[in-house]
């Protein structure tokens, strides 16, 4: 979960939070129910009625939406597959699921979970207004949330990567290919295809005063983004996968005592070298890492008095890699770990240091040489 949403809570052990974009939305769906849906299906409500009918409503739409997500979840943990957390933000939900699903089969079953849970929701609420006919605010409320979450399934069935449709694509390519990546990449330009066809809708609405068209343009230029962010990291999986630490490490990492003070750090090494992280050493020892990020969180006027030791984080508070880990899977725990460099350890020796730059130098190299596949060795995932 990131740093912008509030915990709710765990449900199957899984983290529930709420993004701060998530108030936008909830306040701007309050007002259109309260402002428009219930006052033209309801004509003798009290205003204030309206109001709470629209924060109910708004308030269950977004439990639609966590059911949904927990169909996904509850669906992967079966399959061993750890989920983060499921977050819900201006579009709806998101699960972080931890990893890539074992088989073409699990990705089929976890994909299609969530839209089979918002197809019983719809379901569901159909068949209740015949119930609760004679209470006007509950028929209004059944009503809409049997339409909200039929879209639901019919907008996660369009068959573009990311959406739960386009998986359910991938799934198959990938039952038919054996190949992860390159049913990644067919779903995935499929999700641009059909992006491309909702931004272009939203246009021509908007052309034609349907200032709804906005939204939906907005939501094709966000399922394009992710559709794009995609197709990069499979072709960049695709490019690293054989490819070890040890190769696009650098060995030259720069060493400091640790009782150099950080003034002198910033003249003597960092004003000169354009080096932004050190190894922090007691006599042979390393003892630590200090980054350019560690150091501007220290006031200017105690430069002079702080030693490295006192900022630098603590050599067991460092994610380490082995040298010998599969470049990819480095990234990935980077990218978990929220860090721009990891030591490269072995034989608890720092042996080199791993950052975000060098493996996109690495990657800038492997893609020069890419034009020559034979000097190319690319075991390709099957
Ligand atoms: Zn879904």
């Amino acid at each position: 979960m990131t740093q912008h949403s509030i915990p709710l809570g765990k449900i199957f052990g899984i983290p529930i939070g709420l993004d701060y974009s998530w108030f936008v939305i909830f306040a701007l769906l309050t007002w259109m129910l309260a402002g428009s849906y219930y006052p033209e299906e309801f004509k003798h409500w009290s205003p204030l009625l309206y109001w709470l009918m629209g924060a109910v409503t708004a308030i269950m739409l977004f439990a639609s939406v966590l059911l949904h997500e927990l169909g996904h979840s509850v669906v992967a943990l079966r399959y061993k597959i750890p989920v983060r957390s499921i977050t819900l933000f201006i579009f709806g939900g998101v699960g972080q699921i931890g990893a890539e699903p074992p088989s073409a089969i699990a990705e089929f079953f976890i994909a299609i979970a969530g839209p089979l849970v918002s197809l019983v929701l719809a379901v569901f609420f159909y068949a209740v207004q015949s119930l609760v006919a004679g209470v006007e605010p509950l028929l209004g409320l059944a009503k809409y949330l049997a339409y909200i979450n039929m879209a639901l399934v019919l907008f996660n069935l369009i068959p573009g990567y990311p959406l739960d449709g386009g998986r359910v694509l991938r799934a198959i390519v990938w039952a038919i290919t054996g190949n992860i990546d390159r049913s990644t990449l067919i779903a995935a330009s499929v999700g641009r295809f059909f992006a491309f066809v909702l931004i272009f809708a939203g246009v021509w609405q908007m052309l034609n005063g349907n200032f709804g068209g906005l939204w939906v343009a907005f939501i094709g230029w966000f399922l394009d983004n992710a559709a794009s962010v995609q197709i990069q990291q499979t072709m960049f999986r695709g490019l690293l996968t054989g490819h070890r630490v040890s190769q696009a490490m650098s060995t030259h990492c720069a060493i400091i005592p640790e009782d150099l003070t950080l003034q002198q750090l910033v003249d003597e090494q960092i004003l000169g070298s354009g080096q932004r992280s050190f190894l922090v050493n007691r006599g042979e020892k390393t003892v630590g890492l200090i980054t350019l990020h560690r150091i501007t969180k220290v006031p200017r006027p105690e430069w002079a008095t702080t030693s490295a030791a006192r900022v630098m984080l603590p050599f067991e508070q460092l994610k380490c890699v082995d040298p010998d880990t599969e470049l990819w899977s480095a990234l990935q725990m980077m990218d978990r770990n929220g860090v721009n460099q990891m030591p490269v350890i072995r034989d608890q020796h720092v042996v080199g240091m791993l950052s975000r730059e060098d493996a996109i130098t690495f990657l800038r190299t492997l893609q020069e040489f890419g034009s020559s596949p034979a000097q190319q060795p690319k075991p390709g995932r099957s």
